[in-house]
């Protein structure tokens, strides 16, 4: 019987979980073991609240969970409850799939001011990650500035832009529906030091700017190359151009309140504030030659209340492992960190791809794992219990999330999908019942 500790119940460590099962057949036994009372990782705490099909994977790894030889293990933090020592011992082998959850830091100056930050706790506090609970943004603000030219920029902006009507059939927990801040909000800004060609967003994400009900996008014609060099780009990249172009020629909608300004070609030089964020002071930039963002010296100043920092993510280290923190990931090769220990998903690659990125991910660290034969004999599944009953450690099995689930589902506001319980306390209280 081959015996897997996989740490993380994200897309990466129930793919890995899938996988194994088809590897190895009856002849596996699998404990997905996270930090939360609460399964499926970004799919529930990342992926935007308003994007519901896409959070609708999770009825797939939920047929994973329920599998017999697979056990859902919450409520166990890796480092602290158990260490991945004593795991290596009980488990043949052991995969982290813990994910990036630690946000970059904006590293400039003001960056510590109460108003900015990173777009991990920005987006797990409204979407009910209990880490993330107290972390309450700055209401009532007129204008908010997003760092970033990903699609987590445009989720966060989006989702401030949006009105309490537009997110009435999302999962947003009630606290971030901020009708103070809505009612207020006239300007959201998304900075990158690149152009439209280097942005990385996908063709969904820039389309629904253009579909706010009190909110219209702003984009600047200059930031454009000609367009004859659209052609050199590849399709879905040339495609998200062409909707930014489209917002460019159209300019802002005067009847709407909200403008969201791409800013391009801008850098973060500073956070200004007496005591919290009043504004943030940019650099405009320009491409050199290799196709670097390189300062033009002309600064521009933002008012602004938040900034939220959306510049990329870093896995938080274990005790134990190998680190690479210029990476922000386990140092690894090909997944493989040591004997019996492994790393699947953005704990092994770095924050980058998207849900579907982590299937392949596991299903080619399965095939590594299972080229290593192992002599069997370790205790496995009934020794990880044995050890978490003997420190009173109260996991919280696959059926208490179910419960979690229908509480949930039950105290949805009309029209939404579920209210989520978004502090470990409660979270807890529902499981010891
Ligand atoms: C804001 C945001 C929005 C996104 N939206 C989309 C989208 O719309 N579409 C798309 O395709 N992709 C999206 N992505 C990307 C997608 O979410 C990731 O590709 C995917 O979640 C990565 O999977 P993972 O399993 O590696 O990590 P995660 O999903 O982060 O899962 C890690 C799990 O490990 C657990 N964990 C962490 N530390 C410990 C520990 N010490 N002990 C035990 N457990 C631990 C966590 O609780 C978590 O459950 C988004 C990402 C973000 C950040």
């Amino acid at each position: 019987m081959r015996t897997l500790a996989i740490i993380g119940s994200g897309p990466a460590g129930f793919y890995t979980a899938e996988a194994a099962l088809k590897t190895f057949g009856e002849d596996v036994r699998c404990d997905i073991i996270d930090r939360l009372p609460t399964p499926y990782g970004l799919i529930r705490a990342g992926v935007a609240p308003d994007h519901q099909s896409i959070k609708a994977v999770s009825r797939r790894y939920e047929a994973v969970a329920t599998d017999a030889r697979v056990r859902f293990v919450g409520n166990v933090t890796i480092g602290e409850d158990v260490s991945v020592e004593e795991l290596t011992g009980l488990y043949d082998d052991v995969v982290l799939a813990i994910g990036a959850p630690l946000d970059k830091p904006l590293g400039v100056p003001g960056s510590e001011l109460p108003g900015v930050m990173g777009s991990a706790a920005f987006v797990g506090w409204y979407n009910g990650h209990p880490d993330f609970h107290d972390r309450v943004p700055p209401m009532a603000v007129e204008g908010a500035v997003i760092v970033g030219n990903g699609n987590v920029a445009i989720d966060c902006a989006r989702i401030l832009a949006k009105t309490v009507g537009e997110l009435s059939d999302s999962d947003i927990v009630g606290d971030a529906l901020m009708p103070d801040l809505r009612s207020g909000l006239r300007r959201v800004h998304i900075l990158g030091r690149r152009g439209p060609h280097q942005a990385s967003f996908t063709l969904k994400e820039v389309g629904e700017l253009g579909e706010l009900e009190l909110a219209t996008p702003l984009v600047r014609p200059e930031d454009f190359p000609p367009v004859e060099a659209d052609a050199a780009l590849e399709t879905g990249q040339r495609r998200v151009v062409e909707v930014l172009r489209k917002f460019a020629a159209a300019g802002p909608d005067p009847e709407k309140r909200v403008v969201v300004q791409l800013d391009f070609f801008h850098r973060p030089l500073k956070v200004l504030g007496n005591g919290r964020v009043e504004a943030i002071e940019v650099m405009r930039t320009r491409l050199d030659a290799d196709g670097r963002a390189v300062d033009t010296g002309e600064t521009e100043i933002i008012p602004c209340g938040l900034v939220v920092a959306a510049i990329g993510y870093r896995t938080s280290p274990v005790p134990g492992v190998p680190y690479d923190t210029d990476a922000g990931r386990f140092a690894n090769v090909d997944g493989l960190i040591s004997d019996g220990l492994w790393c699947v998903g953005w704990a092994r690659r770095g924050p980058s791809g998207t849900i579907g990125t982590n299937r392949p991910d596991g299903f080619a660290l399965v095939e590594r794992l299972a080229a290593v034969e192992r002599s069997g004999g370790k205790p496995g599944p009934a020794g990880l219990d044995a050890l978490l009953a003997g420190r009173k450690v109260k996991v919280a099995y696959f059926a208490d999330w179910q419960k979690i689930d229908a509480l949930e589902v039950s105290r949805a506001r009309p029209g939404a999908p579920r209210e989520k319980i978004a502090t470990l306390d409660e979270l807890r209280r529902v499981i010891a019942d």
